[in-house]
C-alpha cells in the first residue's frame, strides 16, 4: 500500500492543467535529477518499469547474445529474465547464508577455477560462453557488500550491473546503494519503497551508457524531424504524469524509510524472545532501509513452518508473502548453471515478509504481532 500524502495530487494536476500527460514533460528531468542526487550518479534515464531499465543496463554496457552473466539465485525473476532478453545465459550465484545476498566466495572460485582468460576475455570452460557481466541483486532493502564484488570484477575485466529495485536509499559503507558499480537500475512499482504507479530508473557515472540507454528507450529514433531510426530501439520511456508521482514520491524518501525502519524495529523487539523467529541479518557497516521485515521460521522451535504461519495468518485476513523460488528451480531456468549448495533453497522454504507498508498504523502492527505471537504459543501443528 503506497504512502501519497505529498505532493502526488498537486503535481498531477500540474500534468492535467498544463496538458503534459505523455512522454516527454518537465517532470521526467526533475525525477531523474532528484534519483541522480539520490544516488550520488551523475546521469540518470527514467524508464517504463525496473525490468526495462535492467534490458537497458545490460545492452549498453555491452553484454552480447550468448554471452554468461553471474546473477543472484535469491531474487525477484525480472533480472534473470533482462539477461535473457538480450540473448545472454544467466549462471545463478547462491546466496550468501550471513547476509543472504550473492555470495561472493562463490563469484571468486567460479572466476578462478571454471574460467579461462582467452582473447582478451573470459571463458566459462564448462559451456565455452564468454563471461562479461556480475548483476548483484540488493534484495529485500537490503545493500550487497559491493567492495569484495568490485575487486573481482576489476581483475577480471567484468562489467557491474546493480539492481537496487528493492534498496533505494540504503548504503553500504556510507555510499548509496547502485553507486558502487558501473550502471545501476531503479523501480517505481506500486510495492517499491516508492511508487510512481509503474516506473524505473537507469543511473551511471558514464554519460554515454546513459545517453544511448534514452537513444534506445525512444526507439532509437536519430532525427527529431524525420522518422529515421537507427537501430532496433523499444518504447521503454516513463511518462510526465508517472514522472510527477514519482518526483513527489521521492521529496519524501527520508520519511518512507523511517517508517520502514520503525516497522522494523517495533518487530525486532517484539519477537526477540520469540523462539524460532529471526530476522534477516543488517551485516556490519551496511544501513538497510528494511523494505520488507522478513523472519525465518525455525518450524521445531516455532511449532509451525513459515508457509502454515503464512495460511494462519491469512485467515485472519493478515497478508504476508514468501520470498522468491530460487531461480535454478524455476522452470524456465531449470537448465541454466547453478553456482552453490542450496542455501537459497533453504531460505525459500523458511522465510515469511510480514506486512510492512509505510502506512501500515500503529495499532496494525500491534495485532500482526500479537498474532505471530498466539500462533506460536498455541503449540505445534499441521
Ligand atoms: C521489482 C523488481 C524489479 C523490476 O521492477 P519492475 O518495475 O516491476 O519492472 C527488478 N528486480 C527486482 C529484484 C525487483 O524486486
Amino acid at each position: 500500500m503506497p504512502l501519497l500524502d505529498g505532493n502526488e495530487k498537486a503535481y498531477l494536476k500540474e500534468c492535467l492543467d498544463t496538458n503534459w500527460v505523455s512522454s516527454a514533460g518537465p517532470f521526467i528531468e526533475k525525477f531523474e535529477a532528484a534519483l541522480a542526487a539520490e544516488t550520488g550518479l551523475a546521469h540518470a534515464a527514467a524508464t517504463v518499469n525496473g525490468t526495462a531499465a535492467l534490458h537497458l543496463a545490460l545492452l549498453v554496457a555491452g553484454v552480447e547474445p550468448e554471452d554468461e552473466v553471474l546473477v543472484s539465485d535469491l531474487t525477484f525473476i525480472a533480472p534473470a529474465n533482462a539477461v535473457t532478453y538480450v540473448g545472454a545465459e544467466p549462471v545463478f550465484v547462491d546466496a550468501d547464508p550471513h547476509s543472504w545476498q550473492m555470495d561472493t566466495d562463490l563469484v571468486a572460485k567460479f572466476l578462478r577455477d571454471v574460467c579461462d582468460r582467452r582473447d582478451g576475455g573470459l571463458v566459462n570452460r564448462a559451456t565455452g560462453r564468454r563471461v562479461t557481466a556480475i548483476l548483484p541483486v540488493h534484495i529485500l532493502g537490503h545493500p550487497v557488500d559491493m567492495d569484495p564484488l568490485m575487486t573481482l570484477a576489476d581483475e577480471f575485466g567484468l562489467a557491474v550491473i546493480e539492481d537496487a529495485t528493492e534498496s533505494l536509499g540504503a548504503t553500504n559503507r556510507g555510499k548509496p546503494v547502485g553507486s558502487s558499480g558501473d550502471i545501476s537500475c531503479y523501480s517505481f512499482n506500486g510495492n517499491k519503497l516508492l511508487t510512481s504507479g509503474g516506473g524505473g530508473m537507469i543511473a551511471s557515472d558514464n554519460a554515454d551508457w546513459i545517453e544511448q540507454s534514452r537513444h534506445l528507450s525512444t526507439q532509437a529514433r536519430s532525427s527529431s524531424e524525420e522518422y529515421i531510426h537507427d537501430a532496433v530501439g523499444f518504447n521503454y520511456r516513463l511518462t510526465n504524469i508517472q514522472a510527477a508521482l514519482g518526483l513527489a514520491q521521492m521529496e519524501r524518501i527520508a520519511d518512507h524509510i523511517a517508517a520502514k525502519k520503525a516497522i522494523a524495529a517495533a518487530y525486532q523487539k517484539a519477537f526477540a524472545e520469540v523462539p524460532g523467529l529471526s530476522f534477516m541479518p543488517e551485516a556490519d557497516g551496511v544501513e538497510s532501509t528494511f523494505w520488507l521485515s522478513t523472519v525465518l521460521v525455525d518450524k521445531a522451535a516455532f511449532g509451525m513452518g513459515s508457509r502454515d504461519l503464512q495460511a494462519h495468518l491469512a485467515e485472519l485476513s493478515i497478508q504476508t508473502r514468501p520470498l522468491w523460488q530460487p531461480l535454478h528451480l524455476s522452470p524456465p531456468y531449470a537448465g541454466s548453471m547453478f553456482l552453490g549448495s542450496g542455501v537459497a533453497d533453504g531460505l525459500y522454504v523458511s522465510a515469511l515478509s510480514l506486512p510492512s507498508s509505510c502506512g501500515l498504523t500503529r495499532d496494525q502492527q500491534e495485532r500482526v504481532i500479537a498474532e505471530v505471537i498466539a500462533a506460536q504459543q498455541s503449540g505445534p501443528r499441521r
